[in-house]
């Protein structure tokens, strides 16, 4: 058998070729929109710290507050070691603010979708899901053991032409979309959606990770999301009927068998929801600065916090991204796996705190070298 060394140096050496290497590259916050690489400075648009949270004063005070009562770990998972006060206050929020009648907080939006998935449906039931949906969702439906089909992204019609040919076929039936999706930035369409599985006999779950505004009314059966992007903590959650907490409590591996979360992230997210239910103007502003964008592009107005610039070829993103890079921008290249092939991009995030001249910098620079 060949080395591990040797094994691993060939894999790279393809992946290589493809000018699909990835670097974990050394990067130091600075507050704000600004960054550090090596010595050099760049406003960053590939940051889902949307509303800046994460360096909010009154954030930080209360997660240092629960960091200095509570110690730096939980200890044991939920089940285990018994739940964190902390816990209760932080999932009655989110319930409230996503109008159901309780939520359940996982360690990370990647668990929560690993862990409710395969709790929803099994080997005899169907998964529809939306091409376009976030790697996590396809681990968690390959976990289930149910078939999955997938529906061209946002088409009403081909996912009602799965349904009606084959639902019939199995036992239960889980629709998977994404409120905002996350390499896009468009919407998925919730409300026919979720008229639509009401029609066929279909759950429909919802991944909102990218959403701000965390009270915007959804028709999804469950709703799951993260506390790691606008909340700038880290967790994930899921939000539904009490008997579906009560099962998920009792049936989420990735609940049951992972440590909870430390207190201070806990606390943190329950500070942090409670700005986003009370500042309505701070909310509003990355959508503001997505649409100075493509403004600034000649595109039509963004529907949420997130722009593609698509350029096609992996080694282009990458040159394209190089080029912002001179002029202290930061846009990182998004390659496959992430996205379809020939898709490759820049996808740009918006914060609250993006100031406009960088915007408009990385929009005309863009447009000057032909990506745009
Ligand atoms: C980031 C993301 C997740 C995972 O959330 P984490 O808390 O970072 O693990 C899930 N779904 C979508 C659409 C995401 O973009």
């Amino acid at each position: 058998m060949t080395s591990l060394r040797d094994f691993a140096r060939d894999q790279l050496d393809r992946v290589e070729q493809r000018s699909l290497t990835r670097h974990v590259v050394q990067t130091e916050r600075l507050g704000g929109t600004r960054v550090r690489r090596g010595r050099r400075e760049f406003v960053s648009f590939s940051c889902n710290d949307y509303l800046g949270l994460t360096h909010h004063p009154t954030v930080i005070a209360s997660a240092r507050e629960a960091l200095e009562r509570h110690g730096t770990g939980a200890g044991a998972s939920r089940l285990v070691t018994g739940s964190h006060p902390a816990y209760a206050e932080l999932e009655r929020l989110l319930a409230d603010m996503k109008g159901t009648e309780r939520s359940l907080v996982f360690s990370s939006g990647y668990m929560a979708n690993l862990g409710v998935i395969p709790a929803l449906v099994g080997k005899d039931d169907l998964i529809v899901a939306d091409q376009l949906c976030h790697a996590c969702m396809w681990d968690g439906a390959r976990l289930s053991g149910a078939t999955v089909m997938r529906f061209d992204h946002n088409s009403l019609d081909r996912c009602e032409e799965i349904l009606k040919a084959h639902r019939a076929g199995f036992g239960r039936c889980l629709i998977l979309t994404e409120s905002v999706f996350s390499m896009d930035g468009d919407c998925g369409p919730i409300s026919d959606l979720s008229a639509m599985a009401a029609r066929h006999g279909a759950w429909l779950m919802s991944d909102d990770a990218h959403e701000l505004v965390m009270d915007r009314p959804s028709g999804a059966d469950v709703k799951m999301g993260t506390l790691s992007k606008a909340v700038g903590s880290c967790g994930g959650y899921v939000c539904g009927p009490s008997e579906l907490i009560e099962w998920l409590t009792n049936r989420a591996r990735s609940l049951m068998f992972s440590t909870a979360l430390p207190p201070s992230s806990v606390a943190a997210a329950t500070a942090a929801l409670r700005i986003i239910r009370e500042d309505v103007e701070l909310c509003r502003r990355p959508v503001e600065n997505a649409r100075r964008f493509t403004a600034a592009l000649g595109r039509p107005p963004a529907v949420s916090a997130i722009v593609p610039v698509i350029v096609g070829e992996p080694g282009r993103a990458l040159a394209a991204s190089a080029m912002l890079q001179e002029h202290g921008l930061l846009a990182v290249a998004i390659r496959p796996p992430s996205v379809s092939a020939d898709t490759a991009r820049l996808r740009f995030a918006f914060s609250a705190l993006h100031e406009a001249e960088p915007i408009e910098r990385a929009a005309e620079l863009l447009k000057k070298h032909g990506y745009a």
